[in-house]
């Protein structure tokens, strides 16, 4: 709108603005706000008033004119302006999403959903008290570690375990505890960055250890390690290149040569595995690590992430030798870094699914699991369900595409699957990867795009899912 010179409003002064705002027992008076604190509690709508008042005073005090202040200081806008904070305030922001991306270990949502078994035992136990660090049997204290440790121990073929709170934890705590002040021999090829800030040698400052870089990026022989090892070398480190692949002319001792080289100079050999596979996943198509593994071929200790392909909360599992283990037992940072009764609920749950060899119980393992067949005969009913109710012009369509397991495993290899190609004659992609996103009720769907169409992938959709994914979709499609 374009306004003459003459008819423009003539500024108001800040001090008039002032003047205009409402006070407090005005603004508590209004209808919305007094239904509001019925629900909410007057203590927190008094709270979030007081502020938007102080903000709004502040905002005047350092202006001598304020146009743009006009309608923030109106009492309906000052009126809503509250009841939205105070509704935020109120309203969970951590929701459950349906993950349509296909990605199974997807960190940003959540990593790894908890087993059915895990929630129930989460709702026995953690509601009412526990026997989290007493023995019912001798009515005397308990270990919080029992409920975990033996059962990790048998699982892993390690002497003894311990858990802390995630991976990054483990690796610290190894690190701090076995090598303060002293070196650690890693190949120039492993010093890696796992995300989010995650890097080797930030945290091997931070523990105190000090990094003695071995050989090439691409290329590490134990004659390397030979000639970097001194008076101060305390341990020798191997960590799994979780997100990236070193491919052609590359090399790197195995396993079991660098065990004999570490056992030879009397040094621990510690693995940092990333994601903890305890099951063989190779026939799925998953080509990581064992744990169980490393250890038989002579890795002193490990360490790994509760809640990547494990399955389970998050936690770090650090395992191995007794003798090493039962040193950061009892370093006072151990007590730091301990998990809660949750973690412990859901972790003892996930790994007695693994002792009972019941791996499809485990979400992310049936996840990556499930077969392309599977997953197109998913796609079929879905599209049964889906098509009669879409609007006329849009179409649901299946074509062959690649899930990938996410969280810093195989990045080199992803699974095969079946997506479900959405086109809309009104919306893009893009338009409708938003709608999906911020649907009117319900979960947000997250998609994603590919070659300029939105798809889904059933992958990591869980089947009771499937009837809110469909009214998510037809929602979206409609005008
Ligand atoms: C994921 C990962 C970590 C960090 O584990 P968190 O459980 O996320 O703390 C450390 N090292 C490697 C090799 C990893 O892949």
């Amino acid at each position: 709108m374009t306004a003459s010179v003459d008819s423009a409003p003539r500024p108001i002064s800040s001090h008039e603005l002032l003047r205009q705002l409402p006070s407090m027992d005005a603004l508590l008076a209004r209808a919305h706000l007094v239904a509001l604190a019925a629900e909410a509690g007057r203590e927190l709508v008094l709270d979030v008033a007081r502020e938007h008042l102080d903000e709004l005073r502040a905002r005047l005090a350092v202006r001598d004119s304020a146009p743009g202040l006009l309608d923030a200081v109106a009492p309906d806008r000052i009126e809503s302006a509250i009841a939205a904070e105070v509704t935020r305030l109120l309203t969970p922001s951590l929701r459950a999403v349906i993950n349509a991306t296909g990605v199974v270990l997807h960190t940003n949502l959540g990593r790894a959903p908890l087993s059915a078994g895990a929630l129930q035992h989460l709702r026995e136990t953690a509601g009412r008290y526990s026997t989290l660090e007493y023995d019912a049997a001798t009515g005397r204290r308990g270990k919080r570690d029992a409920h975990t440790s033996s059962r990790l121990a048998r699982l892993l073929g390690a002497e003894s375990a311990i858990v802390v709170n995630n991976n990054a934890a483990a690796v610290f705590l190894v690190l701090r505890v076995l090598a303060q002040g002293a070196e650690v021999l890693v190949s120039r090829g492993e010093l890696v960055e796992i995300g989010d800030g995650f890097r080797i040698p930030d945290i091997m400052a931070e523990s105190g250890a000090i990094l003695r870089e071995v050989g090439a990026t691409n290329r590490t022989r134990i004659s390397d390690y030979e000639r970097e090892l001194g008076d101060r070398t305390r341990m020798v480190l191997r960590v799994h290149p979780s997100n990236f692949r070193i491919t052609g002319f590359a090399a790197r001792p195995s396993l079991e040569d660098l065990s004999a080289f570490a056992r030879t100079h009397h040094l621990p050999l510690y693995e940092d595995l990333g994601s903890g596979c305890l099951a063989d996943l190779h026939a799925d198509g998953v080509a990581e690590p064992i744990v169980r593994s490393s250890l038989a071929a002579g890795v002193s200790l490990v360490s790994f992430s509760g809640d990547k392909l494990l399955g389970g909360p998050q936690a770090g599992v650090i395992a191995g030798s007794r003798d090493l283990v039962e040193e950061m037992r009892r370093h006072p940072l151990y007590r730091a870094m301990r998990v809660d009764k949750l973690v412990i609920a859901a972790l003892e749950s996930t790994l007695r699914a693994y002792l009972r060899g019941t791996l499809d119980e485990i979400p992310v393992l049936q996840m990556i699991r499930a077969t392309p067949l599977q997953l197109a005969a998913r796609c079929d009913s879905f599209l049964a369900r889906l098509r009669p109710a879409l609007p006329p012009g849009a179409s649901a369509e299946i074509r062959p595409g690649a899930s990938v397991i996410g969280g810093g495993s195989t990045p080199d290899r992803s699974l095969p699957t079946h997506l479900i190609a959405l086109r809309s004659p009104i919306y893009s992609a893009d338009a409708l990867e938003l709608r999906l996103r911020q649907p009117a009720r319900g979960a947000p769907v997250i998609a994603r795009i590919a070659d300029e169409q939105l798809v889904l992938d059933l992958r990591a959709v869980f089947p009771e899912e499937e009837p809110e994914l469909a009214e998510a979709v037809v929602s979206a499609m409609r005008a």
